[in-house]
C-alpha cells in the first residue's frame, strides 16, 4: 500500500505513456513494438535492456502469431519479473545479518547528494527494530555536513557513532569503527564513504584502503558493499554504476527518490546491466521510507 503511493509517479506515467502507445490497436504490430520502445526508454529503463524486452516480446509476437494489446501488459510484466529474476533470486532482498559474534559490516558508497546518509539513517532504524546492535561510522570526512548529518540521523536512531574531525583519514575512522564494534558486540557496522567521483583513481584507492584496513580486524570486511544510485537521475544512475562497479565490487543497490520521479525504470535497468540486486527503494525523506525491494510488487506498481 505505501509501495504504491510512493511509487504513484512511476506508476502512473508509465502507465498513461504505455496505454498511449497502444490506443486504438487491437494487436501488437511493429508500430506498438515501436511506441513500447519508446516508453521504455523515456522510463530510463535503458537502451540496452529495452531492446533485450522488446526483442523477448517480439520473439513472443512471431511465435503466437497474434498477440492482442491486452495481453501486452501481461506479458511485458512477465518478461520484466523475468529480467529481474535474473539478479534478484527470491522474494524479498534484505540484507541479512547473520548470528555470527563477528560485526556484519555494510559499506556504504555513492556520489554526493544521492541519499546515501538518509538511506544509512534509515537502514540503521530499520536493523534496530528487527533487535540488532547497529553502529554507524563517519568515513566521509570530506565534508563537515556529511559528519553532521550522520551525527543527526545517529541521534534520530539513537544508534552509536564513531566519528573524528573533517579532513581526517577515512581508512582510520573505519578502522576505529569496526574496533570499537568487535568491543561492543555490535551486530552490524554501516560505513559511510566518501562519494567523490572526480577522480576514478582516487576513489578506487580510497575505497581499497578502507576495505583493507577494516580487514585488519575484521578479515572478511566488509561483508557487503551497498552502492547507493538517485533513481531520478536517470543516465547519470547508470554512469555511477558503472563508475563504482569499476572502483570496487559491489554487492547490493539501494535506489532512492523513487517517489519524486516518473522514470522508476532505471530500477530494471541497472539491475539488469550490472547483474547487481536491488535491495532497497526510497520512496521518502522520513525514516520509515526505505522498503525492501520486492520485484514482483515494483513490477505490479507499474501494471496495476
Ligand atoms: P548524501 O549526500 O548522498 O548523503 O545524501 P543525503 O542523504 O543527505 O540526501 C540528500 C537529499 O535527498 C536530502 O534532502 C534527503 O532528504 C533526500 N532524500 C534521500 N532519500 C530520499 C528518498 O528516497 N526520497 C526523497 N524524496 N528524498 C530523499
Amino acid at each position: 500500500e505505501t509501495l504504491d503511493k510512493g511509487l504513484e509517479k512511476s506508476k502512473s506515467s508509465f502507465f498513461s505513456k504505455m496505454s498511449k502507445a497502444v490506443a486504438g490497436k487491437s494487436r501488437v504490430d511493429d508500430e506498438v513494438l515501436d511506441d513500447l520502445e519508446d516508453v521504455l526508454v523515456s522510463s530510463d529503463v535503458g537502451v540496452a535492456t529495452t531492446i533485450k524486452i522488446i526483442n523477448r516480446i517480439e520473439d513472443r509476437v512471431a511465435r503466437d502469431k497474434y498477440m492482442g494489446t491486452d495481453e501486452l501488459n501481461k506479458i511485458l510484466r512477465e518478461e520484466i519479473a523475468g529480467l529481474l529474476s535474473e539478479t534478484n533470486s527470491g522474494e524479498a532482498a534484505e540484507i541479512q545479518i547473520p548470528n555470527t559474534a563477528t560485526p556484519h559490516v555494510i559499506m556504504v558508497v555513492g556520489v554526493n547528494g544521492v541519499g546515501k546518509t538518509t538511506t544509512i539513517g534509515k537502514l540503521a532504524h530499520q536493523f534496530k527494530n528487527s533487535g540488532k546492535n547497529v553502529i554507524l561510522g563517519a568515513a566521509d570526512t570530506f565534508r563537515a555536513a556529511a559528519i553532521d548529518q550522520l551525527q543527526i540521523w545517529a541521534e534520530r536512531t539513537d544508534v552509536p557513532i564513531v566519528k573524528q574531525s573533517m579532513g581526517s583519514d577515512p581508512a582510520s575512522v573505519a578502522f576505529d569503527t569496526v574496533q570499537s564494534a568487535v568491543k561492543q558486540k555490535a551486530d552490524v557496522v554501516l560505513i559511510d564513504t566518501a562519494g567523490r567521483l572526480h577522480n576514478k583513481i582516487n576513489l578506487m584507492k580510497e575505497l581499497t584502503k578502507v576495505k583493507r584496513v577494516m580487514q585488519k580486524v575484521i578479515p572478511d570486511a566488509p561483508h557487503e558493499v551497498l552502492l547507493v544510485l538517485d533513481g531520478s537521475t536517470g543516465q547519470n544512475a547508470f554512469e555511477q554504476a558503472k563508475q563504482f562497479t569499476a572502483a570496487t565490487e559491489v554487492t547490493s543497490l539501494a535506489v532512492t527518490k523513487l517517489d519524486g520521479t516518473a522514470k522508476g525504470g532505471v530500477v530494471i535497468g541497472i539491475s539488469d546491466q550490472f547483474q547487481i540486486p536491488v535491495k532497497y527503494i526510497g520512496v521518502g525523506e522520513g525514516v520509515e521510507d526505505l522498503q525492501v525491494f520486492n520485484k514482483y510488487e515494483f513490477v505490479d506498481s507499474f501494471f496495476k
